[in-house]
Protein backbone atom coordinates (compact mmCIF):
# COMPACT_ATOMS: atom_id res chain seq x y z
CA UNK A 1 0.00 0.00 0.00
CA UNK A 2 1.45 3.48 -1.14
CA UNK A 3 0.46 5.21 2.08
CA UNK A 4 -1.78 5.20 5.12
CA UNK A 5 -4.04 7.99 6.26
CA UNK A 6 -4.16 8.10 9.68
CA UNK A 7 -8.28 8.95 10.77
CA UNK A 8 -7.39 9.10 14.23
CA UNK A 9 -5.62 12.42 14.59
CA UNK A 10 -6.86 14.79 12.40
CA UNK A 11 -9.60 17.42 12.05
CA UNK A 12 -11.30 15.98 9.04
CA UNK A 13 -11.49 12.30 10.19
CA UNK A 14 -14.36 11.70 7.45
CA UNK A 15 -12.81 12.77 4.48
CA UNK A 16 -9.94 10.27 4.97
CA UNK A 17 -12.34 7.57 6.25
CA UNK A 18 -13.80 8.02 2.92
CA UNK A 19 -10.45 7.78 1.06
CA UNK A 20 -9.72 4.96 3.17
CA UNK A 21 -12.81 3.00 2.44
CA UNK A 22 -12.06 4.00 -1.47
CA UNK A 23 -8.72 2.98 -1.68
CA UNK A 24 -9.98 -0.17 0.48
CA UNK A 25 -12.59 -0.96 -2.21
CA UNK A 26 -10.50 -0.45 -5.29
CA UNK A 27 -8.01 -3.41 -3.85
CA UNK A 28 -10.89 -5.57 -2.62
CA UNK A 29 -11.81 -5.46 -6.90
CA UNK A 30 -8.66 -5.44 -8.30
CA UNK A 31 -7.82 -9.06 -6.31
CA UNK A 32 -11.29 -9.99 -6.96
CA UNK A 33 -10.93 -9.40 -10.36
CA UNK A 34 -7.57 -11.30 -10.24
CA UNK A 35 -9.00 -14.40 -8.68
CA UNK A 36 -12.80 -14.43 -11.21
CA UNK A 37 -14.63 -13.61 -7.93
CA UNK A 38 -17.33 -11.33 -7.27
CA UNK A 39 -16.86 -8.21 -4.94
CA UNK A 40 -19.82 -9.62 -3.78
CA UNK A 41 -18.36 -12.56 -2.09
CA UNK A 42 -16.04 -11.09 -0.12
CA UNK A 43 -17.41 -9.24 2.75
CA UNK A 44 -15.45 -6.74 5.21
CA UNK A 45 -15.54 -6.87 8.56
CA UNK A 46 -13.90 -3.60 9.45
CA UNK A 47 -11.85 -4.08 12.41
CA UNK A 48 -12.04 -0.87 15.13
CA UNK A 49 -10.17 -2.08 17.81
CA UNK A 50 -7.84 0.83 19.53
CA UNK A 51 -10.45 3.36 17.30
CA UNK A 52 -12.61 5.77 19.57
CA UNK A 53 -16.29 5.52 19.20
CA UNK A 54 -16.58 8.94 17.86
CA UNK A 55 -14.95 7.77 14.67
CA UNK A 56 -16.67 4.08 14.73
CA UNK A 57 -19.48 6.66 14.50
CA UNK A 58 -18.54 8.36 11.78
CA UNK A 59 -17.83 5.33 10.18
CA UNK A 60 -21.55 4.53 10.67
CA UNK A 61 -22.50 7.35 8.94
CA UNK A 62 -20.66 6.57 5.85
CA UNK A 63 -22.34 2.84 6.19
CA UNK A 64 -20.39 0.65 7.85
CA UNK A 65 -22.67 -1.71 10.21
CA UNK A 66 -20.95 -3.99 11.64
CA UNK A 67 -17.52 -3.57 13.19
CA UNK A 68 -14.75 -6.47 14.76
CA UNK A 69 -13.43 -5.88 18.00
CA UNK A 70 -10.10 -8.36 19.73
CA UNK A 71 -11.00 -7.17 23.44
CA UNK A 72 -14.46 -7.78 25.62
CA UNK A 73 -13.42 -5.08 27.88
CA UNK A 74 -12.89 -2.41 25.32
CA UNK A 75 -15.85 -3.33 23.37
CA UNK A 76 -18.23 -3.14 25.97
CA UNK A 77 -17.50 0.62 26.60
CA UNK A 78 -17.81 1.19 22.71
CA UNK A 79 -21.14 -0.71 22.44
CA UNK A 80 -22.88 1.47 24.85
CA UNK A 81 -21.05 4.60 23.89
CA UNK A 82 -22.95 3.73 20.34
CA UNK A 83 -26.21 2.32 21.89
CA UNK A 84 -28.22 4.46 19.99
CA UNK A 85 -26.68 3.25 16.46
CA UNK A 86 -27.73 -0.02 15.11
CA UNK A 87 -24.86 -2.24 14.63
CA UNK A 88 -23.35 -5.88 14.68
CA UNK A 89 -20.83 -6.57 16.69
CA UNK A 90 -18.05 -9.49 16.46
CA UNK A 91 -15.61 -10.58 18.57
CA UNK A 92 -12.29 -11.71 16.64
CA UNK A 93 -9.96 -12.32 19.41
CA UNK A 94 -9.01 -14.75 21.75
CA UNK A 95 -11.64 -15.06 24.96
CA UNK A 96 -10.74 -16.14 28.13
CA UNK A 97 -13.72 -18.07 29.65
CA UNK A 98 -15.00 -15.28 32.62
CA UNK A 99 -15.43 -12.96 29.55
CA UNK A 100 -17.89 -14.96 28.42
CA UNK A 101 -21.10 -14.16 30.16
CA UNK A 102 -20.05 -10.28 28.95
CA UNK A 103 -19.26 -10.64 25.25
CA UNK A 104 -22.70 -12.76 24.98
CA UNK A 105 -24.12 -9.38 25.43
CA UNK A 106 -23.26 -7.84 22.58
CA UNK A 107 -21.98 -10.26 19.83
CA UNK A 108 -23.42 -11.87 17.51
CA UNK A 109 -20.52 -13.68 15.94
CA UNK A 110 -17.24 -15.27 17.44
CA UNK A 111 -14.15 -15.85 15.07
CA UNK A 112 -12.16 -17.12 18.00
CA UNK A 113 -13.47 -20.29 19.32
CA UNK A 114 -10.85 -22.85 19.70
CA UNK A 115 -11.26 -24.82 23.26
CA UNK A 116 -14.45 -27.34 23.74
CA UNK A 117 -14.27 -25.37 27.55
CA UNK A 118 -15.25 -22.51 25.59
CA UNK A 119 -17.83 -23.47 23.41
CA UNK A 120 -19.43 -25.01 26.75
CA UNK A 121 -19.29 -21.91 28.41
CA UNK A 122 -20.51 -20.04 25.78
CA UNK A 123 -22.99 -22.70 25.49
CA UNK A 124 -24.50 -22.29 29.11
CA UNK A 125 -24.97 -18.74 28.80
CA UNK A 126 -26.57 -18.54 25.40
CA UNK A 127 -28.62 -20.91 26.77
CA UNK A 128 -29.69 -19.08 29.78
CA UNK A 129 -29.92 -15.96 27.76
CA UNK A 130 -32.01 -18.07 25.17
CA UNK A 131 -29.84 -16.73 21.94
CA UNK A 132 -27.75 -18.12 19.07
CA UNK A 133 -24.11 -16.90 18.54
CA UNK A 134 -22.58 -17.26 14.89
CA UNK A 135 -18.63 -18.89 15.60
CA UNK A 136 -15.68 -19.56 13.53
CA UNK A 137 -13.24 -21.93 14.76
CA UNK A 138 -9.63 -20.59 14.99
CA UNK A 139 -7.34 -22.59 13.14
CA UNK A 140 -3.48 -22.24 13.83
CA UNK A 141 -2.01 -22.42 10.21
CA UNK A 142 1.03 -20.80 11.05
CA UNK A 143 2.43 -23.64 13.05
CA UNK A 144 4.02 -20.83 15.48
CA UNK A 145 4.41 -22.82 19.01
CA UNK A 146 2.11 -20.91 21.08
CA UNK A 147 -0.81 -19.20 18.67
CA UNK A 148 -4.38 -19.41 19.76
CA UNK A 149 -5.99 -21.52 17.41
CA UNK A 150 -6.47 -25.48 17.06
CA UNK A 151 -3.90 -27.54 15.05
CA UNK A 152 -4.43 -28.49 11.28
CA UNK A 153 -5.41 -32.40 12.58
CA UNK A 154 -7.33 -31.58 15.07
CA UNK A 155 -10.20 -29.49 13.11
CA UNK A 156 -12.39 -32.04 12.16
CA UNK A 157 -12.99 -33.96 15.60
CA UNK A 158 -13.68 -30.42 16.92
CA UNK A 159 -16.02 -29.56 14.38
CA UNK A 160 -17.99 -32.67 14.75
CA UNK A 161 -17.90 -31.92 18.48
CA UNK A 162 -19.67 -28.95 18.13
CA UNK A 163 -23.11 -30.13 17.59
CA UNK A 164 -23.00 -30.76 21.71
CA UNK A 165 -23.82 -27.07 21.97
CA UNK A 166 -26.71 -26.29 20.15
CA UNK A 167 -26.39 -22.67 20.98
CA UNK A 168 -23.16 -22.26 18.74
CA UNK A 169 -24.01 -21.57 15.04
CA UNK A 170 -20.73 -23.05 13.49
CA UNK A 171 -20.19 -20.47 10.38
CA UNK A 172 -16.43 -21.29 9.15
CA UNK A 173 -13.06 -21.62 9.57
CA UNK A 174 -10.53 -18.82 10.82
CA UNK A 175 -6.66 -17.78 10.59
CA UNK A 176 -4.31 -15.24 11.49
CA UNK A 177 -1.68 -16.44 8.51
CA UNK A 178 1.78 -16.06 9.33
CA UNK A 179 3.45 -12.26 9.94
CA UNK A 180 6.18 -12.42 7.35
CA UNK A 181 7.04 -10.35 4.30
CA UNK A 182 6.89 -13.44 2.38
CA UNK A 183 3.78 -13.54 0.37
CA UNK A 184 4.52 -17.26 -0.15
CA UNK A 185 4.24 -18.54 3.19
CA UNK A 186 1.18 -16.07 3.72
CA UNK A 187 -0.53 -17.72 1.12
CA UNK A 188 0.37 -21.38 2.40
CA UNK A 189 -1.82 -20.24 5.39
CA UNK A 190 -4.55 -19.46 3.52
CA UNK A 191 -4.60 -22.80 1.38
CA UNK A 192 -4.11 -24.66 4.46
CA UNK A 193 -7.40 -23.09 5.64
CA UNK A 194 -9.21 -23.32 2.60
CA UNK A 195 -8.45 -27.86 2.40
CA UNK A 196 -9.16 -28.14 5.91
CA UNK A 197 -12.81 -26.22 4.72
CA UNK A 198 -13.30 -28.35 1.64
CA UNK A 199 -12.50 -31.60 3.56
CA UNK A 200 -14.62 -30.95 6.12
CA UNK A 201 -17.42 -30.08 3.81
CA UNK A 202 -16.57 -33.06 1.99
CA UNK A 203 -16.55 -35.82 4.69
CA UNK A 204 -18.58 -34.02 7.56
CA UNK A 205 -23.03 -33.09 7.49
CA UNK A 206 -21.53 -29.61 8.64
CA UNK A 207 -22.88 -26.23 7.26
CA UNK A 208 -20.01 -24.91 8.46
CA UNK A 209 -18.51 -23.33 5.14
CA UNK A 210 -17.02 -20.03 5.17
CA UNK A 211 -13.30 -18.55 5.35
CA UNK A 212 -12.49 -15.75 7.97
CA UNK A 213 -8.58 -15.14 6.78
CA UNK A 214 -7.08 -11.73 5.64
CA UNK A 215 -6.17 -8.87 6.93
CA UNK A 216 -4.80 -5.29 5.75
CA UNK A 217 -1.39 -6.81 4.84
CA UNK A 218 -2.88 -9.91 3.39
CA UNK A 219 -6.48 -9.33 2.24
CA UNK A 220 -5.18 -9.73 -1.53
CA UNK A 221 -3.86 -13.19 -0.79
CA UNK A 222 -6.90 -13.99 1.09
CA UNK A 223 -9.27 -13.10 -1.38
CA UNK A 224 -7.58 -15.02 -4.54
CA UNK A 225 -7.18 -18.26 -1.97
CA UNK A 226 -11.15 -17.90 -1.20
CA UNK A 227 -11.81 -15.37 1.45
CA UNK A 228 -15.43 -15.09 2.79
CA UNK A 229 -14.63 -12.74 5.39
CA UNK A 230 -11.61 -10.47 5.26
CA UNK A 231 -11.44 -8.71 8.94
CA UNK A 232 -9.52 -5.21 8.00
CA UNK A 233 -8.95 -2.75 10.60
CA UNK A 234 -6.03 -0.32 9.79
CA UNK A 235 -6.39 0.17 6.08
CA UNK A 236 -9.66 1.34 7.13
CA UNK A 237 -8.87 3.45 10.04
CA UNK A 238 -5.23 4.53 9.92
CA UNK A 239 -1.99 2.68 11.33
CA UNK A 240 -2.66 1.60 15.34
CA UNK A 241 -0.45 3.06 17.98
CA UNK A 242 -0.84 0.13 19.86
CA UNK A 243 1.59 -3.06 19.05
CA UNK A 244 -0.79 -5.87 18.16
CA UNK A 245 1.52 -8.28 20.47
CA UNK A 246 -0.87 -6.40 23.04
CA UNK A 247 -3.84 -8.08 21.41
CA UNK A 248 -2.27 -11.28 20.80
CA UNK A 249 -0.84 -12.45 24.00
CA UNK A 250 -0.22 -15.85 22.30
CA UNK A 251 2.23 -14.74 19.90
CA UNK A 252 5.92 -15.99 20.62
CA UNK A 253 8.22 -12.91 21.01
CA UNK A 254 10.73 -11.70 18.39
CA UNK A 255 14.14 -14.16 19.37
CA UNK A 256 16.07 -11.16 19.65
CA UNK A 257 13.89 -10.54 22.95
CA UNK A 258 14.74 -14.29 23.74
CA UNK A 259 18.21 -13.43 24.03
CA UNK A 260 18.52 -10.79 25.71
C1 LIG B 1 -6.36 -6.49 14.58
C2 LIG B 1 -6.86 -7.72 13.93
C3 LIG B 1 -7.19 -7.73 12.56
C4 LIG B 1 -7.04 -6.52 11.66
O1 LIG B 1 -5.71 -6.15 11.51
P1 LIG B 1 -5.36 -4.87 10.59
O2 LIG B 1 -3.90 -4.92 10.44
O3 LIG B 1 -5.81 -3.69 11.38
O4 LIG B 1 -6.13 -5.00 9.35
C5 LIG B 1 -7.68 -8.90 12.02
N1 LIG B 1 -7.86 -10.01 12.78
C6 LIG B 1 -7.55 -10.04 14.09
C7 LIG B 1 -7.76 -11.29 14.85
C8 LIG B 1 -7.06 -8.89 14.70
O5 LIG B 1 -6.76 -8.93 16.00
Amino acid sequence: MSQMNSARFTDDPRSLLRSNLDELEQRINRACMRARRRRSEVRVLPVSKTVPAAIIRIASELGLCEFGENKVQEAESKVRDLADLSLNWSVIGHLQTNKVKSMVKFANEFHALDTLRLAEALQARLSAEGRHLNVFVQVNTSGEVSKYGLPPQEVEDFVLRLSDYPALVPRGLMTLAVLSGEADKVRECFKLLRGLRDALLDRTSTRLDLLSMGMTSDFEIAIEEGADVIRVGQAIFGPRPTKDRQYWPGLPLPTSALSA
